[in-house]
């Protein structure tokens, strides 16, 4: 275990138990990961966030399978591996079940425009078409759902969240769920919110990259 792959694992353990105790991958639920020198390493299956050792992370190439014998990936192995394939300014990537994210994927809606924080995700957030959880099919689904993003909805199933660190990824992950729970706050109130136009998320994309609030 190299000492730079120490301080990944060491950093997907902390990102991994923070979204556990904040409620966002309820059950075993999510998954978290980084580049690493081998490819990426990834948050292991079954095991609960709270027991989390640093030997149970698994490294895999980027374009390959898991080894036969040793600890399990998580069963979403192949949608970390094919974004970080297909996103080169990707390094970390989170997958959650958070509540109010999930309850809007369930209903095929994403999270339009409405509030200025969007912008960590990069603009509005869309919401795939379902898939089976583990397919190619979901990672496939997840790539087009990213195109242009940092985050996306995942239909009838979740979020997922990509940064150029793991606080980046986290902070896009959490703030999805944010964002959910005031656009369910609107719907349940029969209320549409007023979106806010391109140019303005344009500006305000700018204006998060000048404060280094896409980076820490
Ligand atoms: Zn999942």
């Amino acid at each position: 275990m190299s000492s730079g792959n120490a301080a990944r694992r060491a950093g997907i353990i902390a990102i991994a138990q923070e979204l556990d105790a904040a409620g966002l991958v309820p059950n075993k639920s999510g998954n978290v990961s980084c580049r690493s020198p081998g490819g990426f390493l990834i948050t292991p299956a079954g095991v609960p966030y709270r027991e989390l050792a640093p030997a149970d992370l698994v490294e895999l190439p980027v374009h390959g399978s898991p080894a036969a014998e040793g600890p399990r990936p998580s069963s979403e192995w192949r949608m970390h591996g094919a974004i970080y394939a297909a996103r080169a300014e990707v390094e970390a990537v989170v997958h959650t079940h958070s509540p109010q994210a999930t309850a809007l994927a369930c209903t095929g809606r994403g999270i339009p425009a409405f509030h200025y924080m969007i912008a960590l995700a990069g603009g509005d957030v869309r919401c795939t078409p379902y898939a089976t959880f583990g397919t190619a099919e979901l990672a496939d689904s997840a790539l087009r759902g990213l195109a242009g993003r940092r985050a996306t909805l995942l239909g009838n199933h979740g979020v997922i969240a990509v940064g150029a660190s793991l606080r980046e990824a986290h902070s896009v992950a959490v703030e999805v769920e944010n964002l959910a729970g005031q656009y369910l706050a609107m719907l349940a109130a029969g209320l549409e919110p007023l979106l806010l136009g391109d140019a303005e998320l344009q500006r305000v994309i700018e204006k998060f990259a000048d404060y280094g609030r896409l980076t820490r």
